[in-house]
């Protein structure tokens, strides 16, 4: 064990320190785990869905705290970290539907019956990124639990707080302090550990492509089952055929919420040259009102940088000459702020195609709907993305056409725990949330029993 300091990224200052997990711990957890996940698949369905809304009451009695936590550790405002921790409470109450549900199939065969169960995996390792903690982590936890797995998780090491908080609540609302273990740590070491640890039997990672793929090589050794969540480049199409005005306002929002540290950033704006003049007009004050600030108030629309190293790699897009097309504000002074940033560079450029992850977007112009589409498509990421036109076929054509995991059309919404969620190409493998997510901790088992011929 090693205590390492927390950072308030709107600050500077230490928060406070946390305990880092060594290999050994985590074997142990796995021991644990193992244990507390076979008695946890022994219970009645409806045992295991009252633990679950157990659990999401309690976390429902600790939004204020939850959220508090968050802007505290992650910077995020307070509006959204409020809904990140209501997020967490409604995805544990719609997986505690779950458990009743998993039903298997009967299969109509010749001379017996045949069924099949949906089985739990096991231990299920949930590795998760800086940028939306609890909400990335309930995305794993809930329909791993629901479906009869423990799961033990490795939050970022910048941003543990909230996570190590969910494991303590679902203790407190009467789950096995042994089926749901958060284990802070490296990802070198605890991350590492339970890819490799074989009765680990899923790795849900959320994180970089190029961690994702050594995770899911290190997987491959015991055949272990993985969820990639990956980077993504997505594209925000704007044909001049839409509404403008509303275009040009909510662009801002789709790709500087959560200071653009957002996998669904909208980070290319796409806009067709006959009407490219006049949406640059309208997006300069949209993006001049966007309100950056001290997280915890009310008014504020974007907080700082995660940490010092994350606004340097940011700040490297933006070098001395760069292309920008205008700026909106943020505080100086201590803590990790950028402000937004509009550039306008060649398609070719470093900023159009590699994943920035802060508060930086590209704007470039098209000719018409191949062009549109082969740009949005010029990428190995594939997330999500942002269609705006009124003409409806259009809409359908396009959305079929790009190549992505989750879009919407006249608007930029992305996650709904009701809906999958995931990535095409280098952005992911499987799907997260939705009906099915409890079936990804599963394996199907298929039994005959054979029926004796009438006598
Ligand atoms: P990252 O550097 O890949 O880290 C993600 C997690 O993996 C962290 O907990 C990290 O631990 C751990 N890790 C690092 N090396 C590891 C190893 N060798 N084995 C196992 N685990 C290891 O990503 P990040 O910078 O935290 O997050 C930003 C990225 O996440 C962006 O690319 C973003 O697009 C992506 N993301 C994707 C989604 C999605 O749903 N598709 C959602 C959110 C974010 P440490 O904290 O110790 O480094």
């Amino acid at each position: 064990m090693s205590a390492v300091d927390l950072i308030n990224p709107a600050t500077g200052d230490v928060l406070r320190s946390v305990e880092h997990v060594d290999a050994a711990g985590v074997d142990d957890a796995v021991r644990r785990a193992g244990a507390a996940q076979r008695r946890w698949a022994k219970l009645p369905p409806a045992e295991r869905a009252a633990g679950l809304r157990a659990f999401a009451a309690a976390v429902d009695a600790h939004l204020d705290e939850l959220a508090a936590l968050e802007v505290a550790n992650s910077g995020h405002p307070i509006g959204s970290a409020e809904w990140e921790a209501a997020h967490v409470r409604d995805v544990l109450t719609f997986y505690a539907a779950s458990p009743e549900r998993l039903c298997g199939k009967q299969i109509p065969v010749a001379g017996g019956l045949d069924v099949t169960f949906n089985e739990p995996l096991g231990v299920v390792g949930v590795i998760t990124p800086w940028n939306f903690p609890m909400m990335i982590a309930s995305w794993g936890i809930a329909p791993a639990l629901a479906a009869g797995n423990a799961v033990l998780v490795k939050p970022a090491e910048w941003t543990p707080l909230t996570t190590i908080r969910l494991g303590e609540l679902a203790a407190q609302a009467g789950l096995d302090p042994d089926l749901l273990q958060v284990l802070p740590g490296a990802g070198g070491v605890v991350g590492q550990r339970l890819v490799t640890r074989p009765e680990v039997r899923k790795i849900v990672f959320t994180g970089s492509t190029v961690v994702g793929k050594a995770v899911m090589a290190a997987a491959a050794a015991d055949v272990k089952r993985v969820t990639l969540e990956l980077g993504g480049k997505s594209a925000n199409i704007v044909f001049a055929d839409c509404d403008l005005e509303r275009a040009a306002a909510t662009a801002p929002a789709g790709v500087f919420d959560n200071a653009g540290q957002d996998c669904c950033a909208r980070s290319r704006i796409l806009v067709q040259r006959s009407v490219y003049d006049r949406f640059m007009g309208l997006l300069e004050p949209a993006v001049r009102g966007v309100v950056v600030g001290d997280p915890r108030s009310r008014d504020t629309e974007m907080g700082p940088l995660v940490s010092a190293e994350h606004r340097a790699k940011v700040a490297s897009y933006v070098p001395d000459g760069a292309p920008v097309a205008f700026r909106g504000t943020a505080p100086s002074g201590p803590g990790f702020w950028f402000p937004p940033t509009v550039l306008t560079p060649a398609r070719t450029d470093r900023s159009v195609r590699e994943e920035i992850f802060g508060p930086v977007v590209t704007v470039l112009p098209f000719d018409d709907e191949p062009d549109a589409v082969a740009l949005a498509n010029d990428t190995p990421y594939g997330l999500s993305g942002s269609i705006w036109t009124d003409d409806l076929s259009r809409a359908l054509r396009v959305s079929r056409a790009v190549e992505s995991g989750n879009l919407s059309v006249n608007s930029h919404s992305s996650v709904r725990y009701s809906t999958p969620f995931g990535g095409f190409k280098h952005s992911g493998l499987g799907r997260e949330l939705g009906p099915d997510a409890p079936l990804q901790f599963t394996d199907t088992k298929n039994v005959f029993i054979a029926i004796r011929e009438e006598p």
